[in-house]
């Protein structure tokens, strides 16, 4: 006779738990679920919301196993919040609410670093700074920059896995791109939902080169294992969004499009293309930049 991994007591011939704890476990993680998307919300609403008693209570009472009940908090967690800071840039406050809660539950900054959630909230707060000119949080989020930026440009964020391509042939800009197509004007949002409900066409386009990008407040600098450049925005005529990175064209040089496509390591640490929240954070992010140039210069 065997005991219930569950609860203990005896289960029966041939089972390792009984059915009841079974549903049991489930419903709590339900219900976790249901009060941290909550509580999420309700810190978008700007509540301050405590639910670290109640989430124990719920582990406690229908004997959910730890390892389910961390699970349950990340996965709910990182939906609710990404969700959030994809509908508009995320004052700071709310980024670190959103972090605060899960301290509360038991969770370091380094355990949540890789998920969506946490990523596209760094995201929507840097966009709120650079729409807000709070220059100390992207210039404290930048340690230290590898390129020598020149005067003014000041560094936002590194990528540093990211394959450089320019379009090959020449072709009709007629129904080219189905993707977004922006000449560089003032005040232009993109919500993700739009943006992720783009086609965004992938046309003959030759890598040139993989290394690093910086994006600054005045340009983006490559560098690679062939070429090494700076884009300053006022040298761009136009953006194209692009689901893993950012598309543009040079007002020199035909015009030629090119792209930055950003890799990240899957959960096996092979290059992957990158989450469509990048694209979504880069095309925003130029583009404000570079409107932004245009009025002051
Ligand atoms: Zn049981």
């Amino acid at each position: 006779m065997a005991n219930c991994r569950l609860c203990g007591e005896k289960a029966g011939w041939f089972k390792d738990v009984h059915p009841a704890c079974i549903e049991a476990v489930n419903a709590g993680v339900a219900e976790i679920k249901s009060a941290v998307t909550s509580a999420v919300e309700q810190i978008a609403q700007g509540g301050t919301p405590t639910i670290q008693s109640s989430i124990e209570q719920v582990i406690a009472d229908k004997r959910i196993p730890r390892e389910s009940a961390n699970a349950a908090i990340v996965e709910s967690w990182s939906a609710s919040v990404t969700e959030v800071s994809l509908r508009e840039p995320l004052p700071v406050e709310k980024q670190t609410a959103f972090i605060k809660l899960t301290e509360q539950l038991g969770f370091t900054q380094q355990e949540l670093s890789k998920t969506d959630g946490f990523r596209s909230a760094v995201f929507s707060m840097l966009l709120w700074a650079l729409t807000n000119d709070v220059t100390e949080l992207y210039a404290n989020n930048m340690s230290h920059s590898p390129f020598n930026c020149e005067p003014g440009d000041l560094p936002i964020m590194f990528f540093g896995s990211v394959v450089y391509s320019q379009e090959t042939t020449t072709r009709s800009r007629v129904g080219g791109y189905g993707g977004l197509s922006v000449r560089v004007a003032p005040g232009v949002y993109s919500h993700f939902g739009g943006f992720k409900g783009q086609q965004v066409e992938r046309v003959a386009m030759k890598e040139i080169d993989y290394g690093g990008m910086l994006l600054t407040t005045g340009a983006m600098y490559f560098g690679g294992e062939h070429t090494t450049f700076r884009i300053a925005f006022d040298n761009i005529i136009s953006f194209r969004a692009q689901e893993d990175g950012i598309g543009f064209s040079r007002k020199t040089g035909h015009g030629i499009p090119e792209v930055f496509s950003v890799l990240q390591p899957d959960k096996d640490g092979k290059p992957t293309p990158a989450p469509a929240m990048f694209g979504w954070f880069l095309f925003n992010a130029t583009q404000l930049l570079a409107s932004k140039k245009r009025s002051t210069s």
